[in-house]
């Protein structure tokens, strides 16, 4: 007996998929695709490119929601799309629309260059800078201290720029850091074994750091790993301010 799920009648119609080609100056391209139960959107992209469209450009690696590779506009909003199922985002007219994330240069098609994305970090001194080398032993972190809660609290990004492309601010300036940028650092700024504290304080404390969000919170929102960036950028206004009042910046 098949006990697969089965597509209701009006589900199993074609699904109407419009695909953005081309650079920024390019336009939607029009595709029907066939339905299948639990069928995601990142499924629907891989049947276009094998079947329909082969110089299709798009990117995704693991599948399965940890590489944070495959992030796009589906319908207006920015989603991991490996985890995005067409039954939770198709319209009433049973189409999609997917096109590049937004707020980032356009390489092709669906593919966006993420070299700023990750530049940020660095900006934000998001590289984890410790003093112990090989024959010190382990350092201990206590895993109920306020400092460890804290920076789990962010831990988990899979730097898919889902938030990035979701930020306003970004939108308007673009030499803002940005919510993974700050998100990242903030879990630095609470680990108590980095020692390069006063110069992240330093880099997020600028003109284009934690003090230009808005707090409009479309990052945490949007994040698919329910990780509020909002609280770790607000977290970061209070760090710098104690540093400043301190004279430590
Ligand atoms: Fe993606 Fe969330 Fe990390 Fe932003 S904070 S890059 S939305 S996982």
């Amino acid at each position: 007996m098949d006990t697969s799920p089965s597509l209701s009648s009006a589900s199993a119609l074609p699904l109407k998929v419009s695909v953005w080609r081309g650079r920024a100056d390019g336009e939607f391209s029009h595709y029907e695709v066939p339905r299948q139960a639990s069928q995601t959107v990142l499924d629907v992209i891989s049947y276009i490119q094998k079947h329909l469209e082969p110089s299709l450009g798009y990117r995704f690696a693991c599948r399965v929601g940890m590489c944070g590779s495959c992030a796009m506009t589906v319908n207006g909003k920015a989603r991991w799309t490996c985890r995005t199922h067409v039954a939770k985002v198709v319209d009433a007219q049973g189409g999609i629309e997917v096109a590049p994330l937004a707020n980032l240069p356009l390489v092709k098609d669906l593919v966006t260059d993420m070299t700023v994305f990750f530049d940020k970090w660095a900006a934000a001194k998001g590289q984890f800078q410790g003093d112990r080398t090989r024959h010190d032993d382990f350092a201990q972190v206590a895993p109920a201290s306020a400092e460890r809660v804290a920076a789990n609290a962010g831990i988990e990004c899979i730097g898919c720029a889902v938030c990035y492309a979701s930020c306003d601010v970004v939108g308007w300036r673009p030499d803002y850091l940005g919510p993974a940028a700050m998100n990242r650092a903030w879990t630095l700024v609470n680990d108590v074994r980095d020692v390069q504290q006063r110069e992240r304080l330093r880099a997020v404390a600028g003109d284009a750091g934690c003090h230009a969000c808005h707090t409009q919170g479309s990052c945490t929102e949007n994040c698919p790993k329910h990780l509020s960036p909002t609280l770790s950028i607000a977290g970061l206004k209070r760090a710098v301010g104690r540093a400043a009042v301190r004279g430590q910046l």
